[in-house]
């Protein structure tokens, strides 16, 4: 099983703690992880890991996590910090690099320390990295789906996933218009808005994810790694009344499609779309 959205770049994640979440992992099935950017300050480990490969798959992508964004620089800085971290990063992961990400609009209270201007900004920046490049982007977007789609809409990016999708329901059309893949994490298990939503979203354009370590706080004893997975999928099967095997065959599909990784897929099954 591959987890298409795992920061195991994370501190929580300093050995040998990562090494005991990969273990977990492998023994629960999942053998591969897509592992988002965060920032500056964890970029060079991002690359340390997956130019250092371990008996566990990772592939990368490259992005300013709103979290990350130092709110005293100015949008030409930061564009700097971007080009220079493209440059001595992501350039050198090759095939490892398979995203734009993780990166988006954040109207919460750890987001909002970001002025909006600056945030849209930043937003674009990356829109444009990733139709460059031809890359599928990966968004985190909260209390902003208005601002993004307005964005999206303006220039669609070449497929990509709005991750740890939690509603309003009303957005989903929206983005699936978009072509747009919506993932889904441990929210499914309390929040009904999250489970309002997996219900609109057609199999073809599900995807499941931990977003370990932060998406599984309180949901899962730690370590709190990939491991956690098929948990997420089981609480989906439930909410939508499909097998897991089912749900499971059609996220590895998306995911293979989406991010261009047909290794994913067993012989038997159909060969992904080309990006
Ligand atoms: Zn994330």
């Amino acid at each position: 099983l591959f987890d298409p959205h795992c920061h195991l770049d994370d501190p929580a994640f300093a050995e040998p703690t990562l090494d005991l979440a990969l273990r977990q992992a492998l023994q629960a099935g999942v053998g591969s992880a897509l592992v988002p950017g965060f920032g500056p300050g964890r970029w060079p480990r991002q690359s340390e890991l997956l130019l250092n490969q371990r008996g566990f798959l990772m592939w990368g992508a490259f992005g300013l996590h709103p979290w990350a964004v130092d709110p005293a620089q100015d949008i030409d800085s930061l564009r700097l910090v971007l080009e220079r971290g493209w440059q001595d990063h992501a350039q050198k992961w090759g095939e490892g690099l398979v995203a734009v990400g993780e990166f988006g609009l954040d109207r919460s209270r750890r987001g909002q320390v970001v002025p909006w201007d600056l945030q849209g900004a930043l937003f674009g920046w990356h829109l444009q990295r990733a139709r460059l490049g031809k890359l599928p982007v990966i968004l985190h977007l909260v209390r902003s789906h208005g601002a993004a789609l307005e964005q999206l809409t303006a220039q669609p990016p070449p497929g990509g996933v709005v991750h740890a999708f939690g509603g309003p329901v009303e957005t989903v059309p929206a983005y699936l218009e978009l072509g747009l893949c919506l993932s889904f994490g441990s929210a499914l298990m309390h929040r009904e808005k999250a489970r309002e939503s997996l219900r609109a979203t057609p199999p073809e354009q599900m995807m499941f994810e931990t977003d370990a370590p932060g998406g599984l706080k309180g949901d899962f004893p730690p370590p709190l790694g990939p491991a956690h997975l098929p948990k997420i999928v089981e609480a989906a099967s439930q909410v939508l009344g499909k097998s897991v095997e089912y749900l499971l065959a059609r996220h590895r599909e998306n995911c293979a499609r989406v991010f261009g990784l047909p290794l994913l897929l067993g012989p038997a099954d159909e060969p992904p779309r080309r990006r």
